[in-house]
């Protein structure tokens, strides 16, 4: 019998978890080139990452951050540094050290495939969602019936109802919707299923109604929330916080 050679049409993803922040981080390849971009890797799990990569013989294009973060540490210049990837960043984040600083709507190609960055402001000034065939990874803006919190970080709720509703909210809504975080074990939502569904944000929800909600929010000291609190943003870490 001839060798069963397996053939993939769309970009593979592969989507990792840290138990310690919550985090999602993704891994999404060209299978046939093996090109790759990582999105949003944690530094605990860079042995992790690694092994993965090179288990699955990709080639590393570029690593990707929606965001500063504060829950966790970013492996993104590590995994950069290993792989001779690039990073990159939204430039409103005042990033002094990522190799590229993306602004809304730029493209960076991997293989067959090309990631587009849409500026999504609102959970910090700087987040970025990433766009690829049918696919949105977006960080902190949008989460499964919930969404990023704005009380810390220069967050500004009507920016984020502003992001979420004219700029997400008006992609396809068979559009897969990969979050940041996800703090109930749902590992992947449509845009149609977060407008009808997400009771925070979706569809019904005024601005207004938004904004005074989540003034009013107050949320629990969790993992490093402490932390979070007396961070400065550090602009000069860059993806490092
Ligand atoms: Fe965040």
């Amino acid at each position: 019998m001839p060798e069963q050679k397996e053939t993939f049409l769309n970009p593979q993803v592969r989507q990792l978890f840290d138990y310690e922040s919550w985090t999602y981080s993704y891994l999404v390849f060209d299978p046939q080139s093996l090109d790759a971009v990582s999105i949003d890797p944690v530094l605990e799990q860079h042995p992790r990452d690694l092994k993965l990569i090179r288990e699955l013989g990709l080639k590393l294009i570029y690593v990707l951050e929606t965001h500063l973060h504060t829950d966790h540490q970013s492996g993104a210049e590590k995994l950069a540094e290993t792989t001779e990837a690039q990073t990159a960043i939204g430039r409103g984040t005042g990033s002094t050290t990522a190799s590229v600083l993306l602004e809304d709507g730029q493209e960076l190609s991997f293989g067959a495939f090309s990631i587009k960055a849409l500026a999504t402001p609102g959970h910090t000034p700087g987040c970025m969602s990433f766009q690829l065939e049918g696919m949105l990874f977006c960080g902190d803006t949008l989460f499964i019936r919930s969404c990023g919190r704005t009380d810390f970080q220069q967050g500004d709720p009507r920016v984020l109802y502003q992001s979420i509703h004219e700029k997400i909210f008006r992609l396809p809504p068979e559009t897969l919707v990969y979050p940041g975080h996800d703090y109930n074990g749902i590992m992947v939502s449509t845009i149609g299923e977060e407008l009808r569904w997400n009771t925070s944000v979706g569809h019904g929800i005024s601005e207004q109604d938004f904004v005074e909600k989540m003034k009013k929010l107050h949320f629990p000291d969790s993992n490093s929330i402490e932390e979070e609190r007396t961070l400065p943003l550090s602009h000069h870490a860059g993806l490092h916080v």
